[in-house]
């Protein structure tokens, strides 16, 4: 079985600018470069789901716009269910400024989410027969919190396993910990949310602690080129990082693993082995240029496990 997982998450068009510096106010600067790309989290996570199998719904609101024809497109190639994507003839597609800092290859980002920003509870409560017939729920922080919690607990009310990527790092109620199954922040969210600066496993073990002490079930705390670190009040497993060739691109690795994690436990994969999983999808993903485009395969993801001998 392929296993449903439904995405609460946002589309953005990713605009990157490649050039010397920022410019200042009131100035012009010539690029050297530009890109225009598909990225929103919840899109990414959404493709990377859809690509390693999972029978993927979107939950989403665009504009309608050239961008959010991009967005349809490439939805609708990777067989994601739209039903739940929303035009609003109001409001802009989301839409991301990337800067490219040339010298170190580093960015910053300013992202709107546009359209999606409308994405209410009511929204959720229309889609609820679909999230309770999911396998997965998953979401992020790029549409309101309202959005998130009320997909959350329309999921957690019907028996369907949660996962919330709290990224872009925010201020979040207590009531939303225990809502989760699953939560999945990168270094830097998990010591804004806990106020532990994770510098290495031990730090980390002490914000996964924290979180399940919240009340997530499981906390999956994504360590960069370190790998991941699956706790919960049962078990704590630093899994490494699969190394797939030279890292081209790490945009995108956080979704990739959120895609792979999310299809691995759909499809009825224990958390320790989907978060496997879910290292080599990501460890392919930095080895591509992009972010939605650089999502592997499930048979890509599938050969490398068993090649590095981690399939087990
Ligand atoms: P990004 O913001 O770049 O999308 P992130 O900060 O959300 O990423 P990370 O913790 O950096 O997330 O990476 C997510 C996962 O991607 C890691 O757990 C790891 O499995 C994989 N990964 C990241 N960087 C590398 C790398 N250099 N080599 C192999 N795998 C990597």
């Amino acid at each position: 079985p392929r296993g449903t997982v439904v995405v609460l998450g946002i589309f953005a068009a990713d605009l990157a600018f490649r050039a010397p510096r920022l410019p200042r106010i009131g100035e012009t600067l010539l690029a050297n470069g530009f890109e225009l790309g598909p990225g929103g989290k919840g899109s990414n996570q959404a493709v990377a789901a859809a690509r390693c199998g999972a029978d993927v719904k979107m939950i989403s609101r665009l504009g309608a716009d050239a961008f959010g024809e991009i967005a349809r497109a490439l939805w609708g190639g990777e067989g994601i269910d739209l039903r739940f994507v929303a035009t609003d003839d109001a409001a802009p597609t989301g839409a991301a400024f990337i800067y490219v800092d040339e010298a170190s290859g580093h960015n910053a980002i300013i992202v709107e989410a546009g359209a999606a920003k409308k994405l209410s509870a009511a929204d959720l409560g229309a889609a609820r027969e679909v999230i309770a017939a999911a396998d997965i729920f998953m979401t992020q922080l790029e549409q309101p919190i309202e959005a998130a919690l009320a997909g959350l607990r329309i999921a957690k009310g019907s028996g369907v396993r949660t996962i919330l990527n709290p990224a872009p790092a925010a201020d979040l109620p207590d009531e939303v910990w225990p809502l989760c199954d699953y939560a999945t922040p990168n270094e830097s969210e998990a010591g804004a949310i806990t106020g532990i600066e994770v510098s290495d496993l031990e730090s980390a073990r002490k914000a996964a602690s924290a979180l399940v002490e919240r009340g997530v079930g499981c906390a999956v705390l994504t360590l960069g080129a370190a790998g991941v670190l699956v706790h919960s009040a049962e078990t704590s497993l630093h899994i490494p990082a699969v190394d797939a060739g030279p890292v081209v691109d790490t945009t995108g690795a956080g979704d990739a693993f959120n895609g792979g994690f999310a299809a691995a436990l759909a499809r009825g994969e224990a958390p320790e082995r989907a978060a496997r999983f879910a290292c080599a999808v990501a460890g392919l993903s930095v080895t591509r240029k992009g972010a939605a485009r650089s999502m592997p395969s499930l048979e890509e993801a599938t050969r490398l496990l068993a090649r590095t001998g981690a399939a087990g």
